[in-house]
């Protein structure tokens, strides 16, 4: 990890947010090269969610009425449970405070938990722990040790935190100008759901996209862009017929796995991780998370959800308006089920970060081989298509080369290097993933031919200086 977050700020793809003012936590920035591969992550989902009949595009604001957090179980069930330190001031999110404690610790708090609420409990979860910690608030932080200052009965009691940043529209903060940064951009979909339905004329099944910022006030950020304060979701929500939810359900869940695939992440890092049915979101008839193979572990990158018609029929009786469907063919009305596929773009670009990520050899001009740090994105996905290079700076060679690269540049993202040997201008691309490097030389005033060198196999090959544009987006293309 720490050599990925290194490499991520020396070579600008990701910077702490605030950094001269000593960074801001859960915030991070994304540099020239960051915020390319980002964009194109989320141009990739786009076009794979949006460039279809039975999906519309949708871009709904941040800010929305309070209302919509009351109808979505939000102001009421977005919360962890949470305890700080009273000595050294440590603040944890009770379930992964227990995670983190030693096995006999946990093995004599689980036995009381099981004893306190004297109920069938099988096993003690995550679900068990934060209602057992809401409840019970003054029990137990007695006996557990704080794991940032090894002192022990020194936590508060637990309460429940919202998740949710709250803030105030208008010039008076008063309890009737509250508004929350959306927590997911699911409820954006909901509300705009008969919207959307009229004005494009669709009909069941059929699906509504988003990709856009989030914002959760979470307890414990960690692990660099996995757990933030201020991201970036795609969201799909899928309107069925009740009755064809389990299929579809399951197609989209294959769908979206072949999706991070055809990007580049091998099956065997990708897992499903099914939700059990005694941990099911409020909502959720089925769930299940894709999970990627980050160095700390497995981790969540999207959740795809049967959310039944949970949704739907809480706006309903919220808003009093009607968000159902009228099924002309067999003249019946009813209320759609959701599946959803909600996949992180911040999350995901650590991942496809992380699995780019790799040291090999390389040989040096000499005839031995060095180390090399490079990234292996996907074409699609690379920041930088294509390099130029002039093999040396004199006869023209410059002049032809920012001639091909003025050309590229109408078409993608190209980065024209004339300083250090070849060999050096190469490692350079490597750490920024550029999947093909072009060099001028003499061969070039005869022929119009370059070389173009692919990163991964470090081969090169002799092609038409005009064939450069068609050649690389071949290979995006895949
Ligand atoms: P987790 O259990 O990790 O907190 P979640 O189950 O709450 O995640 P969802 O509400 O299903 O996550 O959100 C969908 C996706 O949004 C996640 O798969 C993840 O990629 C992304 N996401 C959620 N919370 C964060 C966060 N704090 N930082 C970065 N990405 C996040």
């Amino acid at each position: 990890m720490d050599k990925i977050v290194s490499l991520a700020k020396r070579r600008g793809f990701v910077f702490q947010s605030s950094e001269i003012y000593g960074g801001l936590n859960g915030c991070w920035d994304f540099g020239p090269l960051g915020v390319e591969l980002l964009n194109n992550i989320k141009q990739a989902w786009w076009q794979a969610m949006t460039y279809r009949d039975d999906v519309e595009g949708l871009d709904a604001s941040i800010l929305m009425h309070p209302k919509v957090w009351e109808a979505s179980g939000h102001v009421e069930n977005f919360t962890d449970p949470m305890v700080d330190c009273k000595q050294c001031k440590a603040r944890y999110r009770v379930d992964l405070l227990f995670e983190s404690l030693p096995k006999k610790s946990k093995k004599h708090i689980e036995d009381k938990i099981k004893a306190t609420l004297n109920s069938e409990v099988a096993e003690v979860n995550e679900i068990t722990i934060n209602n057992y910690f809401s409840d019970n608030i003054d029990h137990f932080t007695a006996d557990i040790t704080c794991p940032t200052c090894g002192n022990t009965g020194t936590f508060t009691n637990a309460r429940k935190f919202n998740l949710m940043f709250k803030t105030y529209i208008g010039a008076i903060e008063s309890e009737d100008s509250i508004a929350y940064l959306r927590p997911e951009t699911a409820q954006g979909i909901f509300v705009n759901y008969g919207n959307v339905k009229e004005s494009t004329r669709q009909k069941l099944p059929f699906g509504i996209a988003q990709i856009g910022k989030a914002f959760r006030n979470e307890i414990n950020t960690k692990n660099f862009l996995f757990r933030v304060r201020e991201f970036e979701q795609m969201e799909m929500q899928y309107f069925v017929k009740p009755g064809s939810d389990d299929e579809l359900y399951n197609e989209w869940k294959e769908r979206r796995i072949q999706w991070w695939v055809d990007l580049g992440i091998k099956r065997e890092n990708l897992n499903f991780a099914p939700h059990p049915a005694d941990k099911l979101a409020h909502y959720a008839k089925a769930a299940v998370d894709i999970e990627f193979k980050f160095p700390f572990g497995f981790g969540e990158i999207e959740g795809i959800h049967n959310r039944s018609d949970f949704d739907l029929s809480q706006h309903t009786k919220f808003s009093g308006k009607k968000l159902d469907y009228y099924d002309e063919q067999n003249k019946e009305r009813f209320i759609p089920y959701v599946i959803e596929t909600s996949a992180g773009a911040t999350r995901g670009f650590m991942a496809f970060l992380c699995n780019a990520f790799d040291e090999d050899e390389a040989p040096t001009s000499e005839g031995k081989s060095e180390v090399r740090t490079v990234l292996h994105f996907h074409p699609k996905l690379a920041p930088i298509k294509c390099a130029v290079f002039p093999l040396v700076n004199k006869d023209g060679l410059q002049e032809i080369s920012q001639n091909i690269t003025a050309d590229l540049q109408n078409t993608f993202k190209v980065f024209y290097d004339d300083s250090g040997a070849v060999g050096r201008r190469y490692r350079r691309q490597d750490e920024c993933g550029t999947p093909f490097c072009v060099t001028v030389d003499y061969d070039t005033l005869k022929d119009n031919t370059v070389t173009i060198r692919e990163r991964d196999s470090m081969q090169q090959e002799r092609i038409h200086k005009d064939k450069i544009k068609m050649y690389v987006m071949e290979k995006m293309m895949g």
